[in-house]
């Protein structure tokens, strides 16, 4: 990125020298993101994130693709979730599929729905929770989907560079990445979109990204975005090793040292770089995070909501969790280790106990 920022400064869509230079970077960057993939360079869009690679999938399926039905779980990351509320004013027909204690959905629900064909739907379901941690069944959606001709759009932005993902062999319309998932940077992601279902533009302006999205790139992050995937597939089995040894610490210590806990989230099939866990309820579990971050360790919290008012976590709620419990939620990387778990158990012992 560093390189690319001092010797790479034409603008992408001048024709001159350095114009050309920047193009050809962008370009190769599109490469690596489609190889990994499994995706042909054209059905690659670079975005500002997950967040507008969703919102460019979602709307643009129902504005112009003809979609006037949602199947989607109350789960989905809040990009996903708004947007649904957001066309459900506008008169589309939603259904919130039901998920389960695990937050896994009710596939047979899915299939039932799908048997209606009297709308053009599409199903968004996010591959793996960015809370909890529970992975879709996405060969058994993209199954599901295909049988009954529905559209099929899946927020992989947890997913992407963590799992491997073959788009050329698994049907599917839509997927979204966002590259500071996979230690790339931060405001950069991508969409992908199959190229049976291309939409109209998102964002009006210049001819970039295929008239899809227009405005200069943002070329140092595009690159950066493609170094780290390439990063995150070549070592993928490495880290996912690392990471997984570490989540298995953590969960061993916390069963050794804490009465009463609970781990939410599916624990036979879940995203490995996420592990939460609820304490009881006591006046000091309010102060945990706090505690933590005093001594250097980040992490998330949340609880389900008691009511309405409540800005607590949604997809807590949605899974029925008891909002008087405290929830964290650690998240690991292959930097991480064991040491770390250690302190961490050490601070959450005196936070607690
Ligand atoms: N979807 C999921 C599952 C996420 O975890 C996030 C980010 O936290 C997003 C979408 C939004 O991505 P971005 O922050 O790149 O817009």
């Amino acid at each position: 990125m560093i390189s690319v920022m001092k010797a790479n400064y034409g603008n992408p869509s001048s024709i001159h020298a350095e114009g050309r230079q920047a193009r050809a970077a962008i370009e190769t960057a599109r490469k690596t993101m489609a190889k990994y993939l499994g995706a042909s360079i054209g059905e690659i869009f670079f975005t500002s994130g997950g967040t507008e690679a969703n919102n460019m999938a979602i709307k643009g399926a129902v504005r112009d693709l003809g979609v006037t039905r949602i199947l989607t779980s109350p789960t989905e990351h809040h990009c996903v979730l708004h947007s649904v509320e957001f066309l459900e004013k506008q008169g589309v027909a939603v259904v919130w599929l039901q998920v389960d204690a695990a937050g896994r959905v009710d596939y047979d629900q899915l299939e039932n729905l799908l048997q209606d064909t009297t709308h053009r739907t599409l199903v968004s379901l996010m591959y793996a929770n960015n809370e909890i941690g529970t992975l879709l069944d996405f060969e058994r959606v993209s199954e599901l989907c295909k049988a009954h001709g529905a559209l099929f759009h899946s927020d992989t932005v947890q997913a992407i560079g963590h799992f491997p993902i073959d788009l050329s062999k698994t049907y599917v319309s839509f997927i979204s990445g966002s590259a500071h998932k996979f230690h790339g940077p931060k405001g950069v992601g991508f969409l992908y979109m199959n190229a049976d279902n291309i939409i109209q533009p998102y964002i009006h302006g210049g001819s970039q990204e295929r008239n899809m999205r227009a405005g200069t790139e943002n070329i140092q992050s595009i690159v950066g975005m493609a170094k780290a995937l390439d990063m995150a597939c070549t070592g993928m089995d490495e880290r996912r090793e690392t990471i997984e040894s570490i989540r298995q610490y953590l969960k061993d210590q916390l069963l050794a040292h804490f009465d009463g806990i609970q781990f939410h989230g599916d624990q036979d099939r879940y995203l490995y770089t996420v592990l939460n866990v609820s304490f009881p309820p006591s006046p000091k579990a309010d102060l945990i995070l706090l505690n933590l971050d005093i001594n250097g360790i980040g992490a998330s919290g949340g609880s389900a909501c008691a009511s309405g008012v409540d800005v607590g976590s949604h997809v807590l709620t949605a899974i029925g969790a008891d909002p008087d419990r405290k929830a964290i939620r650690f998240s690991f990387s292959h930097y991480n280790t064991k040491n770390e778990v250690d302190f961490v158990v050490e601070q959450l012992g005196k936070s607690i106990v």
